[in-house]
């Protein structure tokens, strides 16, 4: 066995024969840490430290003692052992879980004479790894494990549970059944080039096709909710230096995040902070002032502000009280399905200029300072937030699938494009067999290694 931690997922999946074992609660909370153990002779390797498992353990019982050194006799610690069988645990593997006082020096031991006794340490994700190759889960459920892990919010942790309940996998399921369908017919012998076409089976092909469109459609138009509810509303502040940005933001967070100076351009690189509004995570940045700048790391700041703006979901353009609008800062137009609002700042300063906006833009009059208006802009980007993210509706939220979707859509336009051009069978089951592919790749059917690696790198010890 290679001790080589650079190794892939994907050669690991051969090493099955391995029992493997790890922390999965690292920072033993409640007071209690887990250590997994998974694999077979899991029960004999427990037992070697836990004396009082029986020889037979039954699945899904707990089992009391004390956990021993491997050799030796010294207790490392009061334990309870839940035991699963082959077949009947999260890797679908023979597996044991120790829950241990959660010590890291305690669990680290137990650790040690489980080595010792036998087992390897796992690498980060390589339970949910084993899952997936086992057949337990598919590539889509082992994914939403990691999104429910690193979930920052309510909606976040519900969208990654819908799609390990499998979800996302069902839709997924539908559109493979029907490229398979429409192949089976193609394959079955339908020539569009003939005359006489079997314009029952061709009606039919197509409007079964036209349904999976919808479908593929909807679940990519679902991935900007999905992203938002899984990462984060994207909010950013931007306009010149010494409008108030950085107090707007602390404001926001009711807390001192950024530096507020009166000297102009201190912000050079984003600031950003989490929060949540209406359940829904919210990330706000804090960007460099616009203006010409004087230094390059100004000028850089500024470039980056300009980026931070591309991808933004939300854009406040913040300008102070009393100054107009237009001429202020020349900002790009907005992306399709990006929000703009002006905030005009520091309105204790009781400038009487009178703040106009352009037609129809969204805006608030507000002071950082005193708080004044804060109210009105929370409630309206909550609603944005609500709007934009998915608490009730299957959403796609990585990026993975929402480019497999895409090659999906094109493959069944393509499909539906021959088949009404009346093209050659051969030309529409290799388009089908296309789109097959990427379904396959989605769920994890076909893989290859870097898919493999790129989905479980992410992941943490003892998952
Ligand atoms: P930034 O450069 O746009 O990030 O601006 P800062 O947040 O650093 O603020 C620049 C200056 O304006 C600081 O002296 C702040 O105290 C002041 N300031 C910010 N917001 C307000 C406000 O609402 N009212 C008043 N009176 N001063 C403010």
């Amino acid at each position: 066995m290679s001790s080589d931690i650079s190794r892939s997922m994907f050669d690991l999946s051969l090493e099955s024969s391995d029992c493997i074992c790890a922390i999965a609660t690292p920072h033993g909370l409640g007071g209690i840490s887990v250590i997994r153990v998974s694999g077979p002779k899991s029960f004999e390797i427990t037992r070697r430290i836990c004396g009082f498992l029986p020889s037979a353990p039954e699945s899904h019982k707990i089992y009391y003692g004390f956990a021993k050194q491997a050799k030796g006799n010294q207790n490392l610690d009061e334990v309870l052992v839940a035991c699963f069988s082959h077949g009947k645990s999260f890797t679908g593997e023979e597996s044991t879980e120790i829950s241990c006082h959660g010590s890291p020096v305690i669990s680290e031991s137990i650790v040690q004479a489980l080595i010792a006794s036998g087992a390897r340490l796992a690498r980060p994700g390589e339970f949910t790894c084993r899952a997936f190759f086992n057949g337990r889960i598919d590539l889509v459920q082992a994914e939403s494990v990691l999104a429910l892990i690193e979930s920052q919010s309510r909606q976040a942790s519900r969208l990654a549970l819908r799609q390990l309940e499998g979800e996302l996998s069902v839709e997924y399921g539908k559109i493979e059944d029907c490229f398979l369908w429409v192949l089976a017919q193609i394959e079955a012998g339908i020539d569009f080039s003939t005359e006489g076409l079997e314009t029952v089976s061709f009606g039919k092909i197509l409007s079964r096709l036209d349904l999976e469109k919808i479908r593929v459609r909807a679940l990519l138009d679902s991935y900007e909710s999905g992203r938002i509810t899984r990462d984060g509303l994207v909010v950013v502040l931007l306009g010149k230096p010494n409008v108030g940005k950085s107090s707007l933001l602390n404001a926001l967070l009711k807390e001192e995040r950024a530096i507020v100076t009166d000297e102009p351009g201190t912000t050079r690189d984003l600031v950003s902070a989490s929060l949540s509004l209406g359940g829904v995570r919210i990330e706000l940045f804090d960007t460099a002032g616009i203006r010409e700048a004087n230094s390059k790391s100004e000028k850089l700041g500024i470039q980056k502000s300009f980026e931070m703006m591309e991808k933004a979901d939300v854009v406040l353009h913040v300008i102070e009280s009393g100054s107009p609008v237009l001429g202020e800062l020349s900002i790009p137009a907005p992306r399709q399905s990006q929000q703009i609002a002006i905030v005009f700042n520091k309105t204790d300063l009781n400038i009487k200029a009178s703040n106009l906006n352009p037609e129809g833009a969204q805006s608030f009059s507000v002071s950082a300072k005193t708080g004044d208006g804060l109210a009105e802009l929370r409630t309206w980007l909550t609603n944005i937030a609500a709007e934009k993210s998915s608490e009730t509706q299957l959403a796609v939220s990585q990026a993975r699938h929402f480019e497999l979707l895409s090659k999906i859509d094109v493959s069944l336009n393509s499909a539906i494009k021959l088949i009404k051009e009346e093209q050659s069978a051969e030309f529409v089951a290799q388009e089908l067999q296309i789109g097959i592919r990427s379904i396959h790749e989605l769920v994890g059917k076909a893989f290859d290694e870097q898919v493999i690696d790129r989905v479980f790198k992410e992941f943490c010890l003892g998952k």
